[in-house]
């Protein structure tokens, strides 16, 4: 039976609804905080009133990528998981980010073998989260589990670090059936990284590259799609790379291409700034995570892009792409 495993549990892929397939609700610190404090997440309340915000808007589902290293921040999750009991379905992420946010020689995921990283992350799939996210020698685990886990590229290349770490995780797939997402720089290297993920034994169709739309070169996300992954179309409302209308051509061509079933979408709202929630507490509007559905859906729809392949984008290939690999499969 198809499952996708959600932070309260394993649930029937029809339950999972309308999905903003690449979120962040909570990054507590780590290399992205350091550097910009805009990346800090880490108010529950905020996060609590974003979801309302995003199930108003008739959303139901979101995946949380923060991994390993990251400011992934278990408790909170949990909380905002249980707020939402019955209501909302969080997945929630184990793996890494790109290598620029690791020492490459004395980390957690540099020093260890692959096999004893494979060893760690499926426990986080089949046993449950670290509370502590795997950042000293005291493991925690908690009874909620990782739904997905996520590896990540650098611009214009894949270093040695970023290739272990894809390895890790197509081997935790084979292992465990958890699918994979990975975050590209700039949208490059998704076609590399799909494929060096494939032949590592990963299952394309629970496969995800994500951010190809901050390289919005159609023939190349086409490239991407051939080989049976899916890619995510991540953060309208981000005017200072792209207009959402040059997203919304992108999909349409993509869609006229054949690949209707293997598009994902999502806000990727990933700083304070980009979430309504966080902004409303100082003062400020700002559009949030419901703008996926109150204003890129009908700008899809007045591009030309049907109503059934909105729900496929939303609902029908998030189901598919979030469930486990099947034995067999
Ligand atoms: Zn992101």
């Amino acid at each position: 039976m198809a499952f996708i495993r959600t932070v309260l549990g394993d649930i029937d892929p029809s339950e999972f609804g309308v999905c903003d397939s690449h979120e962040h609700m909570f990054r507590s610190g780590g290399p992205e905080v350091d550097h910009d404090k805009d990346f800090r997440l880490d108010d529950l309340d905020a996060s609590i009133a974003e979801t309302e915000d995003w199930l108003g808007a008739g959303g139901k589902s979101m995946v949380l990528m923060d991994p390993i290293g990251c400011g992934r921040n278990v408790e909170k999750t949990v909380a905002l998981a249980e707020a939402f009991r019955g209501r909302a379905h969080f997945v929630t992420t184990t793996g890494f980010q790109k290598g620029d946010f690791y020492d490459h020689k004395v980390s957690f995921a540099a020093t260890n073998s692959v096999e004893d990283l494979v060893e760690q992350m499926a426990l986080e799939v089949n046993e449950g989260l670290d509370l502590h996210s795997y950042n000293g020698p005291i493991v925690k685990r908690v009874p909620y589990k990782a739904g997905v886990i996520k590896a990540g590229t650098g611009y214009s290349f894949i270093s040695a670090f970023e290739q272990k770490t894809l390895t890790v995780a197509a081997k935790t797939q084979l292992r465990t059936g958890v699918p994979i997402s990975i975050h590209t720089q700039q949208g490059t290297m998704g076609l590399e990284a799909a494929k060096f993920l494939i032949d590592q034994g990963a299952v394309p169709g629970h496969t995800v590259v994500c951010h190809s739309q901050k390289n919005p070169d159609r023939f190349y996300h086409k490239q991407i799609l051939e080989t049976g992954v899916y890619v995510c179309y991540d953060g309208p409302d981000r005017a200072k790379y792209f207009p959402d209308s040059v997203h919304a051509d992108n999909l349409k061509w993509l869609i006229e291409q054949g690949f209707q079933k293997q598009l994902l979408l999502s806000m990727d709202a990933g700083r304070a700034s980009y979430q309504k929630a966080h902004m409303a507490k100082v003062g400020k509007m700002a559009n949030g995570i419901s703008y996926l559905l109150e204003r890129f859906v009908p700008t899809l729809l007045e591009a030309g892009i049907s109503q059934e392949a909105v729900d496929d984008m939303l609902i029908y290939n998030p189901a598919k792409a979030f469930s486990f690999v099947e034995a067999g499969a």
